[in-house]
């Protein structure tokens, strides 16, 4: 009989890609046609209901019962006019994924047929059976009920599947006491935080300024595998990685996937896949083949950060669907393959005014060029306080397995800004004293920080790959996100802790103006201030070498390799004042948040190991035995022919090799299960996620090892798994 995995070689042979007809040759022609956008906005509402929604889109201003009803029914008449025959609250649980529940617009009425409904009251809140969604606690089970409230902020699109249609309506999710069960309603938060706190210090600069918007310009990488493949990969099935298999004799070595050209079968996935994406109004514009080999990339245009965040997720909604269609999956886990790069998610994060300006933009002028730097140096001074909460806000399971292992990037959160603003900061250091600065000192800063800038525009190359985040020309780019993520987590962060310092900023400034001081020697000298404190945080160097671990410990900077001991600083009194203070979290939130990140962390690990102990002994074992016995006949045979022990010491001595792994097998497998059983047994969540990342997966890589190994030493034919150079050339 065939093996499943050659079953499902045979068939990967006879693929042929896939025609992808495009809607029309210009993207204009089809973009964002599944949106409800400003214009089929304007076509279908009165003139107050538009103004009023655009008020609540740009100054979250609320929108009256009336008002909603008016957008409700012109939504409707749009959708059906595009053939939705459904809608539903679309929400961001802490699940990870996204949710839906679809309703229908018809309603059948007495005369025995029926008509499409959808009024304000569907349209603003709804109660999704929310008990199933984790709430770490903040939802007992008699009062399970939570509830979707609309984001007018992020507007509503026709998600379509097959031939159904369904109007989404993007919305926020939260408990019946008002607290957040989602990741939306905190970025949400966070960002009107950092938006007014940049408001109050952009007035220094330019009086005009009335709005500032954090900007989200995410790159997500993922692999793709074909179909029949993963389904004979009950790991990849379940985790969405491979807990065995050994490196392929060729794996990224040559270093030619990079760029290279695409394969047929995957081209036409991605066409698909952007032009999905395109109708619902994701600017994707760059697609390339990755490091890895079967490794690819694809990013949008930036945009306002929570339209950002909601276009990734349906991203990454959109990938997974579509992959089938051309026989593939998509693995977005941050580690498929052992000894492969895995997949991240670069956030590239920057914060623009209502009157056209990039603040970390260099400016053209001395003026602009110190609230560059204002905006700059602020950045780098909240990341050093607060490296520690971005660091947990990335923390995963999966993502483990990238940040602390030998790969990009590492644990150590540390800020890569190049040569040339390095050198200005030394200069602005040296300068600006304590006791304000010279003329002189004023003259040459400012033509100094002026002459600087063009080379930094040009310094757009100078790029640090090692560094977990890095200010690359005219934005923060934050490259430790894990590939996975709901980008919310990391940029409520960073939005908070940027805002938080914007604010202390203001504060200390205005101390100093109001003793006399003028503006800008003051802006000067927190400035300078700030460089001082927050130095170490920078570093230009290789961030994979341990010679940087060891200078890291010097400088007082964390390393935290794992998840449960990453996730403390949430709850740390630290984070927790800022959150409180700044009115992101909630205590009870903050509470809940955390636990439910450990039993996350503990599930993943808990199906990896499962799933690892059933596979190396239904799977691994009988071929290992099965090998085993032909050599032993073998050998037999020879010695009934009167062969000696010359002719049959080979066999004999891969026979011993096989039987060792077989015995460490199986004593690791039981060693496994006992270490969870202990696990479970643990009183708290923190523990027992310690206990696993401790105990159980140490044990899990222990019996890849003696699997891998016989990997190499049984007859190929019998290898039940699909083998790395199978899942990872795909052409
Ligand atoms: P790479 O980092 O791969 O070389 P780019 O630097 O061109 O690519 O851009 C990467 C991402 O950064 C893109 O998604 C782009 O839209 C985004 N980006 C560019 N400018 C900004 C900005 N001001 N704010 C946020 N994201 C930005
Ligand atoms: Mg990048």
């Amino acid at each position: 009989m065939l093996t499943t995995r050659a079953q499902s070689l045979d068939t990967i042979i006879n693929r042929q890609p896939v025609t992808v007809k495009l809607p029309s040759d210009k993207i204009s022609d089809y973009f964002a046609t599944n949106v409800f956008t400003n214009e089929s906005m304007e076509e279908f509402l009165s003139e107050e209901a538009y103004m009023s929604v655009q008020a609540a889109i740009h100054a979250g201003a609320k929108i009256d019962r009336n008002i909603a009803d008016q957008v409700a029914s012109s939504m409707k008449a749009w959708a059906l006019s595009k053939g939705a025959t459904h809608y539903t609250h679309w929400f961001q649980p802490l699940t990870g994924a996204t949710a839906e529940k679809h309703d229908a617009f018809f309603t059948p009425t007495e005369s025995g047929k029926g008509i499409e409904n959808f009024n304000g009251a569907a349209l603003v809140q709804q109660e999704p059976d929310a008990s199933s969604f984790p709430s770490g606690g903040l939802r007992n089970t008699f009062e399970a009920r939570g509830y979707t409230a609309w984001d007018p902020s992020s507007p509503a699109f026709i998600m379509e599947i097959g031939a159904g249609k369904t109007l989404c309506i993007p919305t926020i999710f939260v408990s019946y006491t008002g607290e957040a069960l989602d990741y939306k309603a905190p970025l949400l938060k966070s960002q009107h935080f950092i938006e007014s706190a940049a408001v109050k210090v952009c007035q220094y600069f330019d009086r005009n300024v009335s709005k500032v918007t954090p900007t989200l310009g995410w790159e997500q990488e993922y692999f793709l595998v074909d179909e029949a493949l993963y389904y004979a990969r009950p790991d990849m099935v379940l985790t969405g990685r491979t807990v065995f298999g050994r490196g392929p004799a060729k794996g990224q070595q040559l270093d030619d996937h990079y760029f290279g050209s695409i394969p047929e079968r995957v081209y036409a996935f991605m066409l698909d896949l952007e032009t999905e994406s395109l109708k619902l109004g994701i600017p994707v514009s760059t697609r390339h083949n990755e490091v890895a080999p079967s490794q690819f990339e694809c990013a949008p245009v930036y945009e306002e950060i929570n339209l950002a965040v909601d276009h990734n997720q349906l991203l990454m909604d959109l990938m997974d669907r579509i992959a089938k269609r051309h026989g593939l999956r998509v693995l977005l886990h941050e580690k498929p393959y052992d000894g492969i790069n895995g997949s991240g998610k670069h956030n590239n994060w920057s914060l623009s005014t209502d009157t056209g300006k990039n603040l970390l933009s260099p400016g053209k002028t001395p003026k602009t060029n110190l609230q560059f730097l204002t905006f700059f140096i602020n950045t780098i001074k909240a990341v050093h306080e607060h490296a520690d909460l971005l660091r947990a806000s990335i923390a995963t399971a999966g993502n483990d397995f990238r940040l602390g292992a030998n790969e990009a990037p590492p644990a150590i959160i540390s800020i890569f800004i190049g040569s040339h603003l390095s050198s200005l900061l030394d200069e602005i250091e040296a300068r600006v004293h304590e006791k304000g600065f010279s003329e002189q000192d004023k003259l040459i800063l400012k033509l100094d920080i002026h002459n600087k800038i063009p080379d930094l525009l040009r310094d757009n190359t100078d790029r640090n790959r090692t560094s977990p985040f890095a200010f690359t020309g005219n934005k923060f780019e934050v490259r430790a996100v894990g590939s996975s993520a709901n980008c919310a987590s990391p940029m409520t962060i960073l939005n908070t802790i940027v805002g938080s310092q914007l604010t202390e900023f203001k504060t200390e400034v205005d101390g100093l103006i109001k003793g006399g001081e003028k503006k800008d020697s003051a802006i000067l000298k927190v400035l300078r201030q700030y460089i001082t404190e927050s130095k170490s945080i920078l570093f230009e160097g290789d961030g994979y070498s341990e010679a940087w671990e060891k200078e890291a410990k010097e400088r007082g900077l964390s390393n935290v390799k794992t998840t449960p001991h990453a996730l403390d600083f949430y709850i740390s009194e630290k984070g927790k004042d800022l959150f409180v203070k700044h009115n992101i979290f909630n205590e009870k939130e903050i509470d809940a948040r955390y636990e439910i990140r450990l039993e996350n962390y503990t599930k993943k690990v808990q199906i990896e190991s499962r799933i690892a102990g059933e596979m190396a002994v239904n799977y691994i074992l009988p071929v290992a035995i099965r090998y085993q016995n032909e050599l032993i006949s073998n050998v037999k045979g020879l010695q009934d022919i009167g062969m000696d022990g010359k002719a049959t010491a080979a066999q004999a001595e891969l026979v011993g090799k096989i039987s060792k792994h077989i015995g460490n097998l199986k004593t690791k497998v039981d060693e496994m299960l006992d270490a969870r059983k202990k696990a479970n047994n643990l009183e708290d969540n923190r523990s027992m996620a310690v206990a696993y990342c401790e105990k159980v997966r140490p044990l899990v890589e222990e019996i890849r090892n003696h699997v891998d190994k016989l990997e190499l030493l049984v007859d190929d034919r019998l290898w039940p798994l699909p083998k790395y150079r199978e899942l990872l050339f795909l052409r």
